[in-house]
């Protein structure tokens, strides 16, 4: 496919396939930068240069929790002062939580993907390219498609599995964080007879702490649908010392739970290696954990394209924890894919996009300065029974973290379906039915 180099800054409303650049000598990007540092509106200066308002080409680098949000921001309250291009290598998204669903049988896939051609923002462009190549410093990035030369630049790529990182997974595990994966291990468990199943978490970190305990607890739920829960144990595996590591008292109402449903909890224990051989679990501490079906989270990492960047730092994008704001100027990161001190979670990732979105509309307009963020987020957790409980974090706020736990009961059930059909209405101006 040839390759298309799209310009940003000065470029008006026009359509970017027709964009051009300034003949000025000083490329927008740098005109750009120099505004915002200044805290300067860029509407000023293209008023002084060309008489006219133009907008700041802003590219923002994957479409899931922090990339959607981040253009919804933009585009609900600046649409006029940005020309922003989406990209995503995938052509629908789906909700974290929804891999449950698909593995459980409990939706059909096709009904849980939300397509981007819904996307209908003013100023919002969706393009769907894969990131070959990011160059903070020149804010220029190479997808198999086009360059783009960014007046600022998102990265909000999402963490990536590394299922190599655990030996015999592939052979003989089932990793239910990608929606293939959750894919195969609905037909594994569809093909199951009862047995040992174990859950565990490969990683020190992962998609959404409380994850690890919804799936088995919706494990006991399925196999006791199917009258197999008897013949099966569960054992719940995980380098964690509590599942929410904040909270003790959280964590303590989990692990009673989880104990009420016979659930066995090993906190502390890191699983190595899987030997498909014999069908056992290493531990590093060098136990052994026999198996009849393997259910695992993944060693997660930055995307490929992130860790050969100039972005990373040991593997993740630095930023500032206030702002979201990289090393790099115009060049922020949110969600999965920085180190920043927080979870790595859905409604996490779409704050630190709200917070982006406040600082940028800011520069663009008035200058001022926007609260920091503050690491607060509601958690939604399955806990079994068609019960859904609740976890209200705040990490930022305080000197120190703090979660509260809300018991499961039917009302937060419904409470998350709507969490999860807003997103879906405000991200793709529809009720999707995908939502959950
Ligand atoms: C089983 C499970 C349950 C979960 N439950 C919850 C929950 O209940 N609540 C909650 O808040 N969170 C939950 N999460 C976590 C949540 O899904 C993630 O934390 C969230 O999606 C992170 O948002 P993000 O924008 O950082 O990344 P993502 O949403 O992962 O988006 C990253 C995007 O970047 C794209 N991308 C990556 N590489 C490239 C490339 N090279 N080129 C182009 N595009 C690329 C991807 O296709 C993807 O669309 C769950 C996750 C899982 C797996």
């Amino acid at each position: 496919m040839a390759l298309m180099i799209l310009h940003g800054g000065c470029v008006g409303l026009r359509p970017l396939s027709r964009v051009t650049p300034i003949a000025t000598g000083v490329t927008t990007r740098e005109f750009t930068s120099s505004l915002l540092a200044t805290g300067r509106s860029v509407e000023q200066h293209d008023e002084l240069c060309y008489g006219a308002p133009m907008a700041t080409h802003v590219v923002v680098l994957g479409a899931g929790f922090g990339g959607l949000e981040l253009v919804s921001g933009l585009s609900e309250s600046v649409p006029d002062k940005v020309q922003i291009t989406l990209i995503d290598k995938n052509e629908s998204f789906m909700f974290g939580f929804s891999k449950l669903d698909v593995m459980f049988g409990r939706r059909p896939v096709s009904e849980l993907w939300n397509p981007y051609r819904l996307i209908a923002k003013p100023g919002v462009e969706f393009r769907q390219e894969t990131v070959t190549s990011i160059d903070a410093a020149r804010r220029r990035v190479v997808t198999d498609a086009a360059i783009y030369d960014a007046d600022i630049l998102v990265v909000a790529l999402g963490a990536d599995y590394d299922a190599a990182a655990t030996p015999g997974l592939a052979e003989d595990g089932y990793e239910f964080y990608s929606a293939a994966g959750a894919e195969r291990a609905r037909d594994a468990l569809s093909g199951f007879g009862g047995g040992a199943v174990v859950v565990g978490v490969l990683g020190p970190f992962f998609k959404c702490p409380g994850a690890p305990n919804e799936t088995a607890l919706l494990l006991h739920d399925y196999l006791s649908r199917r009258g197999l829960r008897e013949s099966s144990t569960i054992q719940l595996v995980t380098p964690l010392p509590m599942p929410i590591p904040i909270s003790k008292r959280t964590s303590s109402a989990i692990v009673a739970i989880l104990k009420e449903h016979g659930i066995e909890y090993w906190p502390s224990s890191r699983v190595t290696g899987l030997d498909p051989e014999h069908h056992v679990a290493h531990l590093d501490d060098g136990r052994q954990l026999p198996y009849d079906l393997f259910l695992g989270i993944p060693v997660h990492c930055a995307p490929e394209v992130v860790v050969a960047s100039d972005l990373a730092v040991d593997g993740w994008i630095p930023v500032d924890p206030a702002t979201f704001a990289t090393r790099f100027p115009n060049v922020f990161a949110v969600g999965d894919v920085t180190s920043a001190p927080v979870p790595r979670a859905g409604g996490i990732a779409e704050g630190e996009a709200a917070t982006v979105a406040k600082v940028l509309i800011s520069q663009l307009t008035d200058g001022s300065v926007p609260p920091p963020y503050d690491g607060a987020s509601a958690c939604y957790v399955e806990l079994g029974d068609d019960l859904v409980g609740r976890i209200d974090v705040d990490f930022l706020s305080y000197d120190t973290p703090v979660a509260k736990f809300t018991a499961p009961t039917s009302a937060l059930t419904e409470e998350k379906q709507e969490w999860g059909s807003k997103r879906a209405a405000r991200w793709f101006g529809h009720e999707s039915s995908a939502a959950l």
